[in-house]
């Protein structure tokens, strides 16, 4: 049997605008689910927990009941997660830093943008809020039986350059591995900014150094890119579909927040036009066939997904997906088998 190289990778986030949105439908619930799916076909899951709103939400706790119920909450199903075998690496949205918390409505609002980037931060902001992150994180998993090492990161809002930024911090922590590009593309908003258009959408892992899209064979990193396929999105199947299923609720997400409203600087480039990111919470009937050509034509692949995004839809066709794929091909979900 062919092997695949095939990564499923989540932002275990709340909601990043106007209305966090709760953690039961954000992270528990479907995150439960797609760990169920996942498990039954023997694959693992990477999932990068937004480390700074844990450092606000443990600050909460200390005076909100609801607050620091969640928290137990969460850290309950990382431990969980962490036991099962999947990866748990932090994922740093600094504008955390100035979230407010409504205790009756146990939400958050996350309107102001400015520390969005990591690159917005001073450096010592930056050492802080990444020293914050380290040391929650690990403090929550040390009642794990697992052995695990946290050497892995994805930037929040996939903010990695300019990658000097990081480069200190990584070592201080032993991070080897990057899970932010996505190759093909380039954004620059009111909020976050970044430019991977070099990296081919469909590219292979590499290492590298000093900047995250310049590979370099012997460079001290790694760079893991999550995969992009063309789709044709807007076709009228898919158009009804989604009307359809929205209407019967299979098609709405779990999530129950609002996000963040970006707004571009640039005109849409051709990633914009005609690219997707490979995604569970994209994934719909029509595009089904779709990601089964992309992946029979790549031997490495990787998903980006968010539990707050998905569907019982998208569920659906995902496992579908997986059925099919573990017929014809020795599935490879764990990055640290992967040799670069
Ligand atoms: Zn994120």
């Amino acid at each position: 049997m062919r092997s695949k190289k095939m990564l499923f990778t989540f932002d275990y986030e709340l909601f990043l605008g106007a209305n966090s949105g709760s953690v039961e439908n954000c992270l528990l619930k479907p995150t439960n689910k797609v760990v169920a799916l996942l498990e039954k076909f023997e694959l693992h899951g990477i999932f990068f927990v937004d480390t700074l709103y844990l450092v606000r939400l443990k600050e909460a706790a200390r005076t909100a009941p609801k607050a620091a119920t969640d928290f137990k909450l969460i850290q309950k199903q990382l431990v969980r997660l962490l036991n099962g075998g999947h990866c748990i690496y932090p994922h740093v949205h600094p504008h955390w830093l100035d979230a407010s918390y409504d205790a009756e409505l146990n939400t958050w609002s996350l309107q102001d943008l400015s520390k969005y980037r990591f690159h917005s931060l001073t450096e010592q902001q930056r050492t802080e809020a990444f020293d914050q992150s380290m040391d929650c994180l690990s403090k929550m998993l040390q009642n794990s039986t697992a052995t695990f090492s946290i050497n892995a990161y994805r930037a929040g809002g996939w903010s990695i350059q300019p990658f000097s930024d990081f480069a200190k911090l990584f070592d201080k922590y032993n991070i080897i591995a990057d899970f932010s590009v996505l190759g093909g593309s380039r954004r620059n908003t009111n909020a976050l900014s970044f430019d991977f258009s070099s990296i081919q959408p469909n590219s292979f892992p590499y290492r590298f150094n000093n900047q995250v899209d310049s590979k370099s064979p012997d460079g001290k990193y790694l760079q893991f890119p999550i995969s992009s396929l063309a789709v044709e999105a807007d076709t009228l199947t898919n158009r009804m579909m989604k009307k359809i299923l929205w209407r019967i609720k299979h098609g709405q997400n779990y999530g129950d927040g609002k996000g963040v409203e970006f707004v571009s600087n640039e005109k849409p480039s051709d990633y914009d036009k005609h690219m997707e990111m490979l995604s569970i919470e994209l994934l719909t009937l029509p595009k089904l066939k779709q990601y089964c050509s992309f992946i029979n034509d790549n031997d490495y692949v990787q998903f980006i997904s968010h539990p707050k995004m998905l569907s019982p839809h998208n569920l659906l066709i995902f496992k579908r997906l997986l059925s099919i794929m573990t017929g014809l091909y020795q599935l490879e979900s764990d990055w640290r088998n992967i040799n670069i």
